[in-house]
């Protein structure tokens, strides 16, 4: 069996970092110890971190990016997992979706996935939750926003499905903003001829958010069911869920880079571009989400991914929602702890770790322990770089953080033993990918801090 030796490098994993050498066999880690002997194979990590690799459980490869290149972005980017929405539209059946997503990425991914069912018609869909579980699905979505879209899930529908999750033992997600009031407060906006940009955010604002996460706690605890709230942007959404969770319910909870890097007043400028949902805020949601990254009341940072065909001009209203996020994620969350405001070890944690134990893939992933799959990002931190479009593997026409500079870089991205990624060049080819079941929401919180 083909070893590789990774020298030289900081191992940052499980809470602490130490100089070690990382010894690979086949598709595993074999050792992690100071100056190990020389394999088939060495790769020299001086002066930069070795981490397990990044496991990005939002992802929406359904756009521009799809199943083929969102893994290749995502890669380059330092991510070795990736949980897919495999949304089941009206008039799909949620099995159909799981098994045609699965199909379709086990012939064209370069990443191992797992994936979540995305319930857009529960009513129909959720009585099939046991057989996708059975088919290693276990965490399922609904939104209880984009009224006029024709996604929300009312309350009826949305306490059926967390009923037979937690009878099932699955685990329920929620977009927890308010439909019906943004869609009011939309039509209110439009009437007044308020400009849509300030629309957009005064139609979606905290409160609402905050409210609707509440909401869903509520019902995830009559239920009996754990649950994930994804893309939490709001200081106040994370007041509710800290006292959720004092009071000892399983509430699991995400942020973005988006809404650690960006407020509002970038989207005054980006426009188009940055409408995404939930909206970007203000500072003191970006400070309260470092805070909830370090303190505990965050458990991931993932990206959200949804690669867009627009342009910063393009009309806002008519504009779809998402940015590309996946590949600079790491980066970014990096940064903050240049700047201070995370440490590493709680960085691994949130990327890596702690995504891997709420979806029930550890410690097969998220960790370098003996036993684990080799799957790591090298990652030399005192790089400087500027994030440009140009440079980037998404297929969106821009990034979200054009000129931004940032300190550090990943340099090598490996999966399972492979170098997926070196130097910017990727070397993986389609058709590596594997799927996993996940068994989510049985993590105890003691365990995520
Ligand atoms: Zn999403």
């Amino acid at each position: 069996m083909q070893t590789t030796l990774i020298r030289g490098g900081t191992v940052v994993d499980a809470g602490r970092r130490e100089k070690a050498d990382v010894l690979v066999r086949g598709e595993t880690v074999d050792r992690v110890a100071a100056d190990l002997a020389a394999a088939d194979r060495v790769i020299d990590a001086t002066g930069c971190y070795v981490l397990p690799g990044v496991i990005d459980v939002h992802t929406h490869p359904v756009y521009v990016d799809d199943l083929e290149s969102l893994p290749v972005t995502a890669a380059h980017g330092g991510v070795t997992t990736v949980i897919h929405y495999a949304y089941a539209k009206p008039g799909t059946g949620l099995v159909e979706a799981i098994r045609r997503f699965r199909e379709e990425a086990e012939r064209v991914s370069i990443l191992d996935f797992a994936l979540h069912g995305g319930l857009f018609d529960p009513k129909r869909q959720s009585g099939e939750i046991p057989a996708a579980m059975a088919a290693g699905v276990t965490s399922f979505k609904m939104f209880m926003t984009y009224a006029k879209l024709g996604w929300m899930t009312d309350d009826y529908q949305l306490m059926r499905t967390f009923d037979l999750l937690g009878r099932a033992g699955g685990m329920g997600m929620v977009h927890a903003e308010n439909g019906l009031a943004t869609d009011y407060l939309e039509d209110s906006c439009n009437e007044a001829g308020v400009d849509p940009v300030e629309a957009f955010v005064r139609t979606r604002p905290a409160a609402l958010e905050a409210a609707a996460v509440g909401r869903a706690i509520a019902m995830a605890e009559v239920a009996g069911c754990p649950l994930y709230i994804p893309h939490v942007s709001a200081r106040r959404a994370l007041d509710v869920i800290a006292s959720a969770r004092r009071a000892g319910r399983r509430v699991y909870a995400e942020t973005c880079p988006q809404y650690l890097t960006l407020t509002n007043q970038d989207l005054l400028e980006k426009k188009a571009l940055l409408k995404i949902g939930p909206p970007l805020r203000e500072d003191t949601d970006r400070d309260a989400l470092w805070r909830g990254l370090l303190d505990g009341v965050l458990d991931t940072v993932a990206s959200d991914h949804v690669a867009r065909d627009k342009r910063v001009d393009d009309e806002f209203f008519a504009a779809p929602f998402g940015s590309p996020q996946v590949e600079t994620m790491l980066q970014l969350v990096h940064d903050g702890v240049a700047r201070g405001r995370l440490t590493l070890e709680r960085l691994v944690r949130v990327l890596c770790e702690n995504p891997a134990r709420i979806f029930g893939l550890y410690p097969k992933k998220g960790t370098l322990r003996p036993g684990s799959d080799a799957d790591l990002v090298i990652f030399d931190p005192s790089a400087k770089a500027y994030v440009e479009h140009r440079t980037q593997h998404s297929r969106a026409p821009y990034t979200a953080y054009e000129g931004r500079s940032v300190v550090g870089t990943p340099v090598l991205t490996m999966q399972r033993g492979e170098v997926l990624v070196a130097r910017g060049e990727c070397l993986a080819s389609a058709g590596q990918a594997r799927f996993l079941a996940t068994a989510a929401g049985r993590a105890d919180l003691r365990d995520l801090a």
